[in-house]
């Protein structure tokens, strides 16, 4: 069980919920990053006091440290402070809630130090799962999943003794806003459309991500790593009401799954208290007024990333990084309005296109391959 904690992305939609779970459970706060929120990151310092505030942004470290020069709160800048954070001494959980796959390397100096791991920043898996998985094993630590369907899957498991009776994960899926329509009909979606998720309110990203059902994708990798299971044994459904968050079917044919409202700090508060579970105000799941529960197959020809995603996981090696880096760098070009919704999956394609995959890759050569098709993104033309 957790006593004190340090955020990776405090000023995020994951990092704020867990300051409010921080708050109902009663724990310390050792450290908090953002990148460049600075006045979110002001409040937060005042309320809870860290001993150790983190801007990325060296410009927005400098402004906060004017702002911060009345409290005892130690405000750094730049990237290597980021790792400092996440080895910070007081904390025993590092919550790695920041977005993308900069949350690797502190995530690495996090699990050497033997801190549990919340983990909610899934591109850091879907690069280097083998990588992270293997070190978390090297040193004994603990990585309990904060993603709302690992969390179900990882709570399904508690009593699972041998990984062998598992015969395959049912990752649920919300279907996104732009669930029922074709591809062509999704050229025209601004990023407005795309932002409009029916059931989750998560930052600009991952929503994204939700639209053009790459979540799930990157998803699947994600519960491949944690749980060392092959492709075959990993799928997604779609489960437009949110309400089961994902299923274990076990080789006996039994099928477990987790419900609730769609509340992250149900996930947030379980990686906090596990083995435990603490009381929790949150409204219950009434069964009785929710709507029915439907299921259906994801439609990959409508949203190919769901497709590209599978592919990148089969070919395993560098595959994963490639596609998480050029996806990365095509939602930020379209949350920027300079490429439509279709020219997301279609600059992945060509990103996986160009860049040679490396079979059993090292750390420098996934943070290269992230690189190269960060490059091949930004340099693609229109045929
Ligand atoms: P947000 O965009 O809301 O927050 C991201 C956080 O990371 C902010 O604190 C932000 O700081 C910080 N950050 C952004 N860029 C950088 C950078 N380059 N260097 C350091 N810090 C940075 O994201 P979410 O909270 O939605 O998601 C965080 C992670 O959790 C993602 O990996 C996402 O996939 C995963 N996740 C999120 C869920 C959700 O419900 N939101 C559900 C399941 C998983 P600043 O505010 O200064 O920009
Ligand atoms: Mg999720």
């Amino acid at each position: 069980m957790t006593n004190t904690i340090s955020i990776l992305g405090s000023t995020g939609s994951i990092g704020r919920q867990t300051l409010k779970v921080a708050e109902e459970l009663g724990l310390r706060v050792a450290a908090i990053t953002a990148n460049s929120s600075v006045e979110r990151m002001e409040e937060q310092v005042r309320k809870f006091r860290p001993a150790l505030a983190v801007m990325t942004d060296e410009k927005a470290a400098e402004d906060l440290k004017v702002r911060l020069a009345d409290t005892n709160t130690r405000v750094l800048g730049g990237f290597e402070a980021l790792c400092e954070a996440a080895v910070h001494p007081e904390a025993d959980t590092v919550v790695t809630a920041v977005v993308g796959m900069v949350g690797l390397k502190p995530t690495l100096a996090a699990i050497r130090e033997k801190k549990r791991i919340a983990l909610a920043n899934k591109e850091t898996l879907v690069c280097a799962g083998e990588l992270v998985m293997d070190a978390a094993d090297t040193w004994g630590t603990e990585i309990i999943p904060v993603d709302s369907e690992h969390s179900a899957i990882f709570q399904c498991l508690q009593g699972c003794r041998d990984r062998s009776e598992i015969r395959r994960l049912l990752l649920t899926c919300s279907g996104g806003p732009f669930f029922g329509k074709s591809f062509d009909e999704l050229e025209n979606m601004t990023r407005e459309d795309a932002l409009r998720h029916p059931n989750w309110t998560m930052g600009a990203k991952i929503t994204i991500d939700s639209a053009t059902l790459m979540n799930k994708g990157l998803e699947i990798i994600e519960a491949m790593r944690l749980y060392r299971l092959p492709l075959e044994r990993v799928d997604a459904i779609v489960h437009r009401q949110s309400i089961v968050h994902s299923m274990v079917e076990f080789k006996d044919g039994a099928v477990l799954a987790q419900l609730g409202t769609p509340d992250m700090r149900l996930p947030i508060r379980y990686a906090m208290t596990y083995p435990l579970r603490a009381e929790s105000a949150a409204e219950p799941l009434d069964l009785l007024r929710c709507p029915p529960l439907s299921f259906a197959q994801p439609d990959m020809d409508a949203f190919p990333c769901l497709r590209m995603a599978r592919e990148a996981a089969e070919e395993g090696g560098t595959a994963c990084a490639i596609l998480n880096g050029a996806n990365e760098e095509a939602v930020r070009l379209f949350l920027e309005k300079r490429i439509g919704f279709n020219d997301i999956p279609r600059r992945i394609a060509a990103a996986r296109a160009l860049v040679t995959v490396e079979k059993t890759p090292s750390l420098e050569d996934i943070l290269a391959a992230d690189a190269a098709a960060r490059r091949a993104v930004l340099e693609y033309q229109n045929p």
